[in-house]
């Protein structure tokens, strides 16, 4: 009997929690809501939003606010919201060429940010994590009095460990099971871990979230930099594998005996055949040309003409599209999102990548696949990284140590 009250104490408990962070997510994601509203999404009574927004708005997590001005005589409406000006995570972005830092608050908003060049060989983990925690710390200094910060994400170019933000295989640097998410903790010594994930995982999942993929339960993401990351959603969830680092895409195999050699050591993967080098090799431009810039200037060439950029734009397109089309088969997504560099060359590639999927693709899945450019920009990674930072406080929004809510 007294097991049977505690179980139930403990159902009860659970209960309030899901549905706390539930509320929080709600008003986080899709910003303020009314107490009914709430309701009726969340599928609750209005007495338990009541009883869930006392009990955020207690922790200073959200605020009740009149709604603007909605012209109509009465009683005045109230909006539930986000405490943004009062709640924030710290977000790092470590592409390939740039080191991001911001501070991001809760409902979203980048109010804060700071960024460096990255030199693409010779940095070793010391110098990186320095600029960054020095980055971090400025942004914590200077965030509004009586702010706290309730998370830290990052977003890493390779394969991490999820469970200690450890680099398995940086393949940009030749980084090999280095402790960064630890030693960033280390050095911005905020007491809180910093959540490291893959950066085209994080861009799948920020563009599910606040970018081109909302709405879509099944997505994939496909990241340009050096090569190409993956991010794969299924049912609202990431696919990453037993061990966190599935959906590298950029390294399904295409053309595996005239390929390009690959920097995984292999031949033909999907990354080498539409990656940064491929599309400058196939345009003429010289070896030392390389990163975003190059990339722009290939796609800018296109559009103004060019003939042997617009060729290099077709190969490449045609490459991606057989890419494509081996994923919308496999995963019937809803929408395709291109994401990174992807988004700039996207464009100049489409129409082969189109017929790609019509010569190739299933007809019933065909019929459904969307093909869009990232909402989110370059910084569906930073997002994404945000959203990981605030994943904590999303789900148990009054066990974060920061808070300190007080108890009632
Ligand atoms: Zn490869």
């Amino acid at each position: 009997m007294l097991k049977d009250l505690a179980a139930d104490r403990q159902a009860q408990g659970d209960t309030r929690r899901r549905n706390l962070g539930a509320l929080l997510r709600r008003v986080h994601l899709g910003g303020p809501a009314s107490r009914v509203e709430l309701a009726d999404r969340m599928g609750v009574n209005r007495s338990t939003v009541l009883a869930l927004t006392s009990e955020l708005a207690a922790a200073g997590l959200v605020r009740e606010v009149p709604a603007t001005a909605s012209g109509r005589a009465g009683r005045p409406s109230f909006v539930v919201r986000p405490e943004s000006d009062t709640v924030y995570v710290l977000a790092f972005d470590i592409a390939v060429d740039r080191l991001v830092a911001a501070r991001v608050a809760l409902g979203g908003t980048v109010s804060a940010r700071l960024e460096a060049t990255r030199p693409r060989a010779g940095v070793d983990l010391d110098s990186v994590v320095s600029v960054l925690a020095g980055f971090g710390r400025e942004l914590h200094r200077d965030a509004p009095p009586g702010a706290v910060c309730v998370g830290i994400g990052a977003s890493y170019c390779g394969m991490i460990r999820p469970g200690d933000g450890m680099v398995r295989f940086g393949p940009d640097l030749g980084w090999v099971d280095q402790a960064f998410g630890a030693e960033l903790a280390r050095r911005l010594d905020l007491g809180l871990p910093v959540l490291v994930g893959n950066e085209a995982h994080l861009g799948a999942m920020a563009e599910h979230q606040r970018g081109a993929g909302v709405g879509a339960q099944n997505l994939i993401y496909l990241h340009g930099d050096v090569g190409v990351g993956g991010g794969i959603i299924v049912g609202g969830d990431l696919l990453d594998g037993d061990g966190g680092y599935g959906s590298e895409v950029g390294h399904m195999l295409v053309n595996p005996y005239q390929g390009r050699p690959c920097g995984c050591g292999s031949r033909g993967c999907l990354e080498a055949e539409v990656g940064e080098r491929a599309l400058l090799d196939e345009a003429g431009r010289p070896a030392d040309h390389r990163g975003r810039d190059a990339v722009r200037a290939v796609v800018a060439a296109a559009e103004q003409g060019d003939a042997a950029a617009q060729a290099a734009l077709r190969h490449i397109g045609d490459w991606l599209g057989i890419g494509v089309a081996n994923l919308i088969n496999l995963f019937n997504p809803g929408v395709v999102i291109f994401g990174g560099t992807l988004c700039e060359v996207f464009p100049g590639a489409a129409t082969q990548v189109r017929s790609r999927i019509a010569a190739n693709v299933l007809p019933v899945s065909r019929d459904k696949a969307r093909l869009a450019v990232s909402a989110l920009g370059y910084d569906a990674t930073l997002i994404g990284a945000a959203e990981l930072g605030f994943s904590p406080l999303l789900t148990d929004p009054l066990g974060i140590p920061a808070l300190a809510p007080p108890r009632r």
